[in-house]
């Protein structure tokens, strides 16, 4: 027996939610159930957390969730519980396997099976955003080794588990070199110790085009947070309907279990949404707990039942499909079919001993780390970078000296070109005048000079190498 955190979330979420649990425990799944409130309620009675905290007392106690979509009202500083309940768990690794259910579901892809894994905790999603300038908003894109690692690591295991033959890594590392560069070379890395597997990387924008246009190419892929949250909805959609895919949340002690989609609100209480995405979540619960031959069942079950034509309205195609049920009749339908197998999709078979070999993290010797200058960000509302180089150079010390202006990035001063827009938001980076490096006493001198000379400092970076090796961008045209 074992005991879970259920959440019946917002919109369709109760429905979904419903007939999820009626299959599942119709099939023999040993489950105690809590059910806790989240969502829209507990957000619009003033938590803008969307959660209680004896709510999260049960998760944490029970440590395994099946969670249904949550509506997340829009603006008033509402916080998606989603991203808190991944981080806030470290349920790092987004499971979420695509397969098409070709010749009953229609797709232009007959043939597809993929497994996207998405890392689930950094990049973009650390929700660090900031607003220092009337015209430029930021947003910190931060990628660790520890989250590659642990990412890039899970989805060899899996392959190697799961039998799978290849892992294909998704970056921008072209254009962002050293966090998706991290991402990368920590693929590398760790493809080493999987030589049985193949590995491969492409750029996201031909990987993502690739995809969605040859998904047959693919097998496992890997990809930081943003990019795997785009691109799984685009692999569950080709599939014939987003409607149809699972997700799985695992950390090193908790997991979540949902649907990828949404909480549909304006289909909910209709009885027409297809619960058959929350029901893949709740299979790969049941695989994830040990209770392999009820996921097993249920998955047959599901298979036969959308072999046998009976579909929802989202997948519902006439000469395809052969009776249009509701979420109520379409889980029926499947507890009918519980014991049978498909007999052209492939049944399933679990097996009880699949373990992921995942070793804890471990901390690398710290690397030898040197101060090569500093970028002071300043917001400034002129336009001529070599008028504003002026007003710089005034803040210089003996030990440091102003090196290049860029604005976006790109560089302005020295030898910029006129064409180039510039928004009120400017790079102005500081290297040593003789020897390589400089403390972090010069950079407090340049900020009170810049105070003294007016200047409206906003951040600062610093410029530094490890091990010797410079660890910061160029500016664009440098
Ligand atoms: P959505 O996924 O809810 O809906 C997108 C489209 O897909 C709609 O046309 C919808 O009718 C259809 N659809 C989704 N699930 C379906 C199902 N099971 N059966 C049939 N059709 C289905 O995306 P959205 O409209 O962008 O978001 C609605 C709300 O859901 C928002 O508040 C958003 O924040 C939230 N959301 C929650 C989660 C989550 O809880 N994990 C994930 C994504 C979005």
């Amino acid at each position: 027996m074992q005991r879970i955190t259920v959440a019946k979330g917002d919109g369709i979420g109760p429905e979904i939610m419903d007939a999820t649990l009626k299959i599942i425990l119709a099939a023999g799944a040993q489950l105690e159930i809590d059910e806790i409130e989240v969502g829209e309620k507990v957000y619009l009675a003033g938590n803008t957390a969307g959660i209680a905290k004896e709510s999260w007392d049960i998760i944490r106690k029970n440590k395994i969730f099946l969670k249904a979509p949550i509506t997340t009202p829009q603006g008033g500083g509402y916080k998606s519980l989603n991203v808190t309940t991944r981080k806030f768990l470290g349920l790092y690794s987004n499971v979420r396997p695509c397969m098409s259910l070709h010749p009953f579901v229609q797709t232009k892809h007959p043939e597809m099976d993929i497994v996207i894994i998405r890392e689930n905790e950094e990049d973009l999603y650390a929700g660090i955003e900031h607003q220092q300038t009337d015209e430029v908003v930021q947003c910190l894109k931060l990628i660790s080794r520890p989250g590659c690692e642990k990412i890039v690591r899970y989805a060899f295991e899996y392959a190697k588990q799961y039998g799978r033959k290849k892992v294909t890594c998704f970056t921008k590392d072209n254009i962002m070199k050293q966090t998706d560069g991290l991402f990368h070379k920590v693929f590398d890395e760790i493809a080493t110790e999987y030589p049985d597997i193949i590995n491969e990387h492409w750029i996201i924008d031909i990987g993502a085009a690739k995809m969605a246009d040859t998904p047959e190419a693919f097998d496992v892929i890997v990809m930081p947070n943003l990019y795997g949250d785009v691109l799984s909805d685009v692999a569950a959609q080709i599939t014939g309907s987003v409607g149809l895919a699972g997700s799985a949340n695992i950390g090193e002690e908790c997991a979540m279990f949902e649907a990828i989609h949404g909480s549909a609100p304006r289909r909910a209480g209709q009885n027409s949404a297809n619960p058959s995405g929350l029901l893949q979540g709740a299979v790969l619960m049941l695989t994830h707990i040990g209770q392999t031959d009820i996921a097993e069942k249920v998955q047959n079950a599901w298979l036969k039942t959308i072999e046998d034509g009976i579909h929802t309205n989202d997948i519902y195609k006439d000469g395809t499909s052969k009776q249009k049920v509701g979420t109520k009749e379409f889980a029926d339908a499947v507890i009918h079919n519980l014991g049978k197998k498909p007999s052209t999709l492939k049944a399933v078979s679990y097996s009880k001993d699949v373990v992921l070999n995942l070793p804890k993290y471990v901390r690398k010797s710290p690397a030898k780390k040197e101060l090569l200058g500093v970028d002071v960000f300043v917001h400034w509302n002129g336009t001529d970078a070599n008028e504003l180089a002026k007003q710089i150079q005034q803040i210089e010390s003996n030990n440091i000296k102003l090196s290049m202006i860029t604005n976006r990035g790109i560089k302005v001063w020295p030898d910029g070109f006129k064409e180039t827009f510039c928004t009120d938001h400017w790079r102005c980076r500081f290297k040593p005048t003789e020897n390589n490096l400089i403390t972090k006493k010069d950079i407090i001198e340049l900020l009170s000079n810049a105070v003294e000379k007016n200047i409206d400092s906003i951040k600062t970076e610093n410029l530094y190498a490890f091990d010797g090796k410079e660890a910061f961008s160029l500016g664009q045209g440098q």
